[in-house]
């Protein structure tokens, strides 16, 4: 989550499943109008009145929609945070995990009868108004259990539906619906990342990450095989595809490692890569380097500048960068990681290097290569947990912070200063505590 590349991939993954949504919504519509028993099950009566075609089938379904989003933003967000905190009021522990329960089913079926939208979509609804209330957490916690069962019985019920022999059966059919869900959408998503100038080693790693399909699928399978739109063949395949290719996926991952490795290796060898994409090195020297502009890093690198201290920064976000230029300040784009850019930092010359980036296993990188770049500079890096603390160690960093361990120190600081009287104490614990 915090690299470039999982924000893109979980971005992407939330656009699919918002497309789902709209799919979803549009396939009854589309649907009457493909003859067959479909028809009759979805046809509705004001087009049937007034004998709609398909471009009015549409407009009609995007109306209801949109009439029923309207009704959930402008009566569901008021009323249903206000039942809550009404029921949370009479104390009763039962009646406020019913109200939810029922709140969501009503919304759901509601949405179903009333405005034709399928009680998936209605269920997804239901779930974004009641994080609108601001007990929302509450919900959600008492029916945390509930959403366990349904989950469970949700995947179970789609096992059921698959026939493990019909892969035997029919391998072929098979193996082609494995391969457009493994290959093929892999290779559009390659081409479209590569498309929008990411590096190679970007767009392999979001296509493995697209590499499988999800639930979302069986859902629309099954709205298919109820509309008459797909044979029930039709939805086996996509439930050993869906299975088939989760279980293959950590494996599309390796080989996608493997490539990765490969792909980079020439760039660190083979001086035409390295020119092709070299950046200019800092002319910088006994700098410090600071990676990650964020939260820890804006600190870090704000005191230096105000001590006039030579200092560069890396950062991933070009957003940052160009505040940083504007401000005077030398800053890099690129992933630290990268040896192009690490080497145009100048590590060699540096006098220390400070890691202010969440990620432990990306941090761990940039103090390998700099590490091995100038064995005297002074490692200062950041982690979250003690198993962090000892990755980063081990790699060769000099000093660790562990950002939660400071937390409880600066606490326990404040404690001191409004008890005055137990400070002593109090300090001797903190520092045996962080000592432990
Ligand atoms: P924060 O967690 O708020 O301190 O933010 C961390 C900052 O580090 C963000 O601004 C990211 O853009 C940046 N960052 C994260 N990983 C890298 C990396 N590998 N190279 C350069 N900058 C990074």
């Amino acid at each position: 989550m915090d690299t470039e590349r999982g924000k893109i991939a979980v971005g992407w993954l939330i656009v699919e499943d918002l497309a789902m949504v709209l799919a979803l919504v549009l396939f009854p519509a589309v649907a009457s109008f493909q003859g067959g028993d479909g028809a009759a099950l979805v046809s509705d009566p004001l087009a049937t009145r007034f004998g709609l075609g398909l471009t009015g089938v549409l407009v009609l379904t995007l109306i209801k929609i949109a009439l029923f989003i309207a009704l959930m933003l402008v009566v569901g967000r008021r009323l249903i945070p206000w039942v809550l905190h009404y029921i949370a009021h009479t104390g009763s522990r039962e009646l406020f995990r019913l109200t939810v329960l029922a709140i969501a089913l009503c919304i759901a079926f509601g949405a179903t009868k009333l405005f034709g939208v399928s009680l998936a979509l209605g269920a997804f609804f239901a779930g974004m108004m009641l994080r609108e209330s601001p007990l929302s957490q509450r919900a959600a916690q008492e029916t945390l259990p509930l959403r366990d069962a349904f989950a469970v019985l949700f995947f179970v019920s789609v096992g059921m539906l698959f026939d493990p022999l019909s892969v035997v059966r029919e391998p072929w059919p098979f193996v082609a619906t494995l391969f457009v869900i493994v290959v093929g959408k892999s290779l559009a998503a390659l081409l479209i990342v590569v498309l929008f100038r990411h590096p190679m080693a970007t767009a392999l790693m979001i296509s493995a990450s697209l590499a499988q399909i999800g639930e979302f699928s069986f859902i629309l399978a099954e709205l298919g095989v109820a509309l008459n739109l797909l044979p029930k063949a039709g939805r086996d395949l996509i439930l050993a595809g869906a299975i088939f290719s989760i279980m293959l996926n950590p494996l599309v991952f390796a080989v996608v490692d493997w490539l990765t490795s490969r792909l980079e290796k020439p760039e660190t060898a083979s001086p035409t890569a390295a020119t092709s994409e070299a950046i200019p090195v800092t002319e910088l020297q006994d700098h410090t380097i600071l990676v990650g502009y964020g939260r820890v890093g804006s600190i870090v690198g704000d005191a230096l500048h105000r001590r006039n201290a030579p200092f560069l920064a890396v950062e991933a976000s070009d957003d940052m960068v160009a505040k940083l230029k504007k401000r005077g300040i030398e800053a890099l784009m690129g992933n630290a990681v990268r040896a192009s850019v690490l080497r145009a930092t100048n590590p060699a010359g540096a006098r220390s290097l400070v890691i202010a980036i969440p990620e432990a296993f990306e941090a761990g990188q940039i103090v390998e290569q700099a590490r091995a770049a100038n064995p005297a500079i002074q490692i200062i890096a950041r982690a979250h947990s003690d198993a962090e603390v000892d990755h980063l160690t081990g790699l060769g960093a000099d000093i660790v912070i562990m950002g939660e361990r400071e937390i409880a120190r600066g606490m326990i600081e404040e404690l001191d200063r409004a008890q005055p009287t137990s400070a002593m104490q109090n300090t001797t614990a903190a520092r045996e505590d962080s000592a432990a």
